[in-house]
C-alpha cells in the first residue's frame, strides 16, 4: 500500500504547486496560458446598412473567458498581445472561431459578411491573411464575404502593410480602416493605401449634436472617404439622432447598441434573420 499511498502525495504535491505558481503569473504569462488553452470565444456585433434599416452583417470582437468564468474585454488584454507577440496565436483562432461559428449562415446566403480586426503585427507580417485564406477555403466561404479591419497605428513597415492590404482586395475581402481619427492618419496617407471603407470612431459619433468643436470633425471624416470614394461605417451609435444625422449624410452602415450589442453566434443568427423578411 506504500506504493499508491507514494503517488497520492506526489500528485498532491504537483497539484499544489501548479494551484500556488498559478497564482503567481504574471498578466503575460497568464495569457499566453490562454492562447494555450484557447480561452477565447467570439461576439458579433450587428452591422446595419442605414439606407435600408437592416442588418448585412457584423464584426467579431474577441473575448477572454478566463477559468473562473469571468468574461474579459478585448481592452484590457489585446493591447499586452499587440506588444508581446501574441496577438498573431489570438487572432488565428478568431479567424477559425469565426468561420466553425458562421461558416454554415456564410455558405447559405451570400449577401452576410462576417467583419474581423487585425492588429499592425498581421497586417505587416501578411501571416493572417494567409491563415485566413487558408481557412475560408476550407469553408467554402467566399472571400468577398469576409471583412477585415484594420487599424493604421503601428504600422512599422507601411511597405509591407501595404503589400498586404493589396493582397487582400485581389483575394475579394473588403478593407476599412479601423478607428479612423484617432491616430495619425491624413488624407495623404489614405490615399496611399488600398483600402475600400473607413470606419469613423465611436468617440467621434459621441460628438454629434452635442460638442460644437469636435462636431465639425466628423463631417470633415465624411468628405473626406467621400473624396476619396471609400465606404463609411459609423461604430458607437447610440442614440436615433446620432443615426439620424449620419443617415441625412449618406453614410453607408452603422453599429451601436441603439441597434444592438455583441451577441454571440446564435442569438446573432437569430437578429440578422429576423430582419431579412421585414
Ligand atoms: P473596435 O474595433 O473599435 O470595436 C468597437 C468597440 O466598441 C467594441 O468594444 C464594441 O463592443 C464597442 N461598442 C459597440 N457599440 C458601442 C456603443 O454603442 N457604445 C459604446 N460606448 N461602445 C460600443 P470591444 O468589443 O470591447 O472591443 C474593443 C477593442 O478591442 C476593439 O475596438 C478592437 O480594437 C479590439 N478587438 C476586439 N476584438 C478583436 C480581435 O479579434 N482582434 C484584434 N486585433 N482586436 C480586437
Ligand atoms: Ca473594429
Ligand atoms: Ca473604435
Ligand atoms: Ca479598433
Amino acid at each position: 500500500w506504500m506504493l499508491p499511498l507514494g503517488l497520492f502525495i506526489g500528485l498532491f504535491i504537483v497539484a499544489l504547486v501548479t494551484f500556488l505558481s498559478h497564482k503567481r503569473l504574471s498578466p503575460l504569462a497568464e495569457l499566453g496560458v490562454a492562447v494555450r488553452r484557447k480561452e477565447f470565444l467570439v461576439h458579433y456585433q450587428p452591422t446595419i446598412d442605414l439606407r435600408t434599416g437592416r442588418c448585412v452583417g457584423a464584426e467579431a470582437l474577441v473575448r477572454w473567458r478566463r477559468p473562473d468564468g469571468a468574461l474579459v474585454r478585448p481592452d484590457l488584454f489585446i493591447p499586452l498581445a499587440e506588444d508581446s507577440g501574441l496577438i498573431q496565436p489570438i487572432t488565428d483562432q478568431v479567424v477559425d472561431i469565426v468561420l466553425r461559428e458562421m461558416g454554415a449562415a456564410l455558405r447559405a446566403d451570400q449577401a452576410l459578411h462576417i467583419a474581423i480586426n487585425l492588429a499592425a503585427d498581421d497586417v505587416c507580417s501578411g501571416r493572417a491573411l494567409a491563415v485566413i485564406t487558408r481557412t475560408v477555403g476550407r469553408h467554402g466561404v467566399n472571400a468577398s464575404q469576409i471583412w477585415l479591419e484594420v487599424t493604421e497605428r503601428g504600422f512599422v513597415d507601411a511597405d509591407a502593410a501595404r503589400a498586404t492590404l493589396a493582397r487582400s482586395r485581389e483575394l475579394g475581402h473588403t478593407t476599412a480602416i479601423d478607428d479612423f481619427g484617432t491616430g495619425y492618419s491624413s488624407l495623404q496617407y489614405l490615399q496611399g493605401l488600398p483600402v475600400d471603407a473607413l470606419k469613423i470612431d465611436k468617440s467621434f459619433v459621441a460628438t454629434i449634436g452635442i460638442d460644437a468643436v469636435s462636431g465639425p470633425v466628423i463631417a470633415h471624416i465624411i468628405d473626406m472617404a467621400r473624396s476619396l470614394q471609400l465606404s463609411i461605417v459609423a461604430e458607437g451609435v447610440e442614440t436615433q439622432a446620432q443615426a439620424d444625422y449620419l443617415r441625412a449624410r449618406e453614410v453607408d452602415f452603422a453599429q451601436g447598441w441603439l441597434y444592438s450589442k455583441a451577441l454571440p453566434a446564435d442569438e446573432f443568427l437569430r437578429f440578422y434573420r429576423s430582419m431579412q423578411g421585414s
